[in-house]
């Protein structure tokens, strides 16, 4: 229940001018009144509505106002209303009623003073308030805490992806260097220190990347813009990501637009976003695949493309792709390296540069396309 939806309160009464009367007395701002002419009514009333307090006359034809009590005390819904009765006056009347322990009782002798009355309502008034304000504090405490757990998740999982991306170089590189110091074979050594030189390469940027991203997070990544050349930064990032291209033998074409584009950019950072969306491109389409770089400007802005005929992104994983640790759970795109922070900071730098980046289309086995947007130096 919303805390400031208003607090109901019922009156009970056979006689129409004492309602009014009561309700006149208690009613003000944040109350609704509820009333009864019947116990009948009011059981009915009590039945849908959540109440804060019920003022019942004691003297009713057919049911009374201690049978209603009765009635109150036994069903779960209404057993811990406060109750206030309304008698005439006689006390041996209040030794007939039950029930004391469920809920507050209290007795109002006729006739009524209404000050007395108003302040003993307004005491259950404000404890039902309070009542309903520990309610919704300890729901929001609730959401919280499921929120951190998903949180909590979410790390653990990422520390075992990371583990699981770190031990590969590291074992690969002690590999390496047990055969340097057993082996005294010149040729064989080349290779091997070739080998540890793609480890390295390859722990130096998992370990920017994580950099990256805590710098993002703290806002403390500082661009170094210029004017640069559109063509010479996707120079670049071809450069960077051709060894993933090439190891996986894929075809890599370009359609970039001949007339000069100048970006207010940082080349570098330019340079990895576009790398890191080859690489990807590289990293999910099988061995042989397509992958096309395009770039064309269109009305201020270069859209930069890239695009593969891999295996695609299913659809309840496109919204959530560009969002941190996000990874497709599917053997064949686990068996690759990865830890799902590449397009989340893809997606930060752009945004740093004032552009968006899109997933523009891709299904599985259909292929991806990326979109990347760049403000350009009119
Ligand atoms: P990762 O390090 O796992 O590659 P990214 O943030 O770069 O992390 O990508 C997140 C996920 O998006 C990947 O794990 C992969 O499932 C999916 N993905 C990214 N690019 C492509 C692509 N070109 N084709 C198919 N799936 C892709």
């Amino acid at each position: 229940m919303p805390a400031d939806d208003p607090i109901n309160f019922l009156l009970v009464d056979d006689l129409e001018e004492n309602l009014l009367a009561l309700e006149a007395l208690l009613q003000r701002e944040g109350l609704a009144c509820l009333k009864a002419r019947s116990g009948e009514e009011a059981l009915e009333l009590l039945l849908v509505h959540d109440i804060a307090l019920a003022l019942l006359d004691v003297q009713m034809p057919g049911m009374d106002g201690f049978q209603l009590a009765e009635f109150m005390r036994g069903a779960e819904r209404s057993r811990h209303i406060p109750i206030i009765f309304l008698t005439a006056g006689v006390a041996t009347l209040q030794r007939r009623f039950r029930g004391y322990e469920a809920g507050a009782v209290d007795f109002i002798q006729k006739p009524i003073e209404g000050d007395i009355l108003k302040s003993k309502a307004n005491v259950f008034f404000d404890l039902h308030k309070q009542h309903r304000q520990i309610l919704a504090q300890r729901d929001e405490l609730a959401a919280y805490a499921d929120a951190l757990k998903t949180v909590d998740r979410h790390k653990n999982e990422f520390l075992a992806v990371l583990g699981h991306e770190l031990r590969n170089p590291v074992m690969a590189l002690g590999a390496g260097l047990y055969f340097l110091k057993k082996h005294d074979d010149p040729e064989k050594a080349l290779e091997i220190r070739a080998q540890m030189d793609r480890q390295v390469s390859h722990l130096t940027r998992l370990v920017e990347d994580l950099l990256d991203i805590s710098r993002i997070d703290q806002g403390k990544i500082a661009l170094r813009k210029e004017r640069v050349a559109l063509q010479a930064t996707l120079e670049l990032a071809i450069e960077a990501s051709r060894p993933q291209i090439d190891a996986n033998r894929h075809t890599l074409t370009s359609d970039i637009t001949a007339d000069p584009v100048w970006l207010d950019a940082d080349p570098t950072r330019v340079a990895q976003v576009v790398s890191n969306l080859l690489n990807n491109a590289a990293k999910y389409t099988p061995p042989g695949g397509q992958i096309r770089l395009a770039a064309q400007v269109v009305d201020g802005f270069v859209h930069i493309e890239v695009t593969d005929n891999g295996i695609g992104i299913p659809d309840e994983m496109q919204s959530k792709i560009f969002e941190l640790f996000a990874q497709v759970k599917n053997s064949a795109t686990r068996a690759q390296e990865g830890l799902g922070i590449g397009l989340a900071l893809v997606k930060q730098l752009v945004e740093l540069h004032g552009g968006s980046i899109s997933l523009q289309s891709s299904g599985p086995d259909l292929g991806s396309s990326f979109q990347v947007r760049l403000p350009v130096i009119p």
